[in-house]
């Protein structure tokens, strides 16, 4: 939307954030629940503050940045928002980071964990985290395999300073729906075969999985947060 005008930009987000309302509380309605149990959270990355805010005047209560810098940097032209990180997090930046968002999404390994659970101690804080789980299982991405994810969970419900607040994953993309709402699926079980085992500091509020192109699969196989960026501010331009 680089070539809208500010104002056209700033109807632009208001539209798209009604049609993605709409959406998203017609796929909570289709698998079983309301449409208040599925949370939209607006993806700012490469967005400019006045953008985000204007996201926020228009009803959004969440936002997520990938990066630790980028997030600081734009927060002062922030209006009040609960904000969550959702990019791989080195651990020279978890010092940074730790008190500055309600919760961590992208935690993929048991050292990150250590790290965020030592720096909230020190900070006389809790941190809440997600486990990312790598769906695809591709080399490239971050994330707790499948099916070591339990027992890593455990090991990390040891940890002082955090608690696991649930999953969040980044699908592939799927030129297929059919495969796509499989790999959900999957996670989906996971997140509930994790919650039934009832183990102390292991949570599972939050499933994160959805984003511009797949929200509504993601939904409709049981997600109850989506994450949505370009669907919301247009494609982003990286310079
Ligand atoms: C960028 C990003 C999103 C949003 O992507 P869109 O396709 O623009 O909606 C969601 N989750 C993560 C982890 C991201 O980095």
């Amino acid at each position: 939307m680089e070539w809208l005008s500010d104002e056209e930009r700033y109807r632009a987000i208001e539209e798209n954030l009604k049609i993605i309302n709409d959406n998203i509380s017609e796929c909570a309605v289709e698998s079983g629940r309301k449409p208040e149990e599925v949370r939209l959270m607006a993806v700012t990355k490469t967005v400019e503050p006045k953008f985000i805010n204007h996201a926020i005047n228009n009803g959004i209560n969440l936002i997520g940045e990938n990066k630790v810098q980028e997030l600081l940097l734009k927060e002062p032209e922030l209006l009040k928002c609960e904000a969550h990180l959702i990019g791989h997090l080195q651990s020279n930046k978890v010092k940074k980071i730790v008190g500055r968002v309600t919760a961590i999404q992208s935690v993929d390994t048991v050292d990150i964990a250590k790290e965020i659970g030592k720096r909230s101690v020190e900070a006389g804080i809790n941190t809440k985290i997600l486990l990312e789980i790598n769906s695809g299982n591709e080399e490239s991405k971050f994330g707790f395999a499948p099916e070591e994810v339990y027992d890593k969970a455990c090991e990390i419900s040891e940890i002082k300073g955090i608690s696991i607040d649930g999953l969040m994953c980044v699908a592939p993309i799927c030129e297929n729906n059919t495969k796509i709402r499989n790999i959900f699926s999957n996670i989906h079980q996971l997140f509930i075969d994790i919650k039934d085992k009832k183990r102390d500091n292991i949570c599972m509020n939050i499933l994160s999985m959805g984003m511009s192109g797949d929200y509504k699969e993601a939904i409709l196989e049981g997600a109850n947060l989506v994450r949505v960026g370009s669907s919301i501010f247009g494609m982003r331009i990286y310079r």
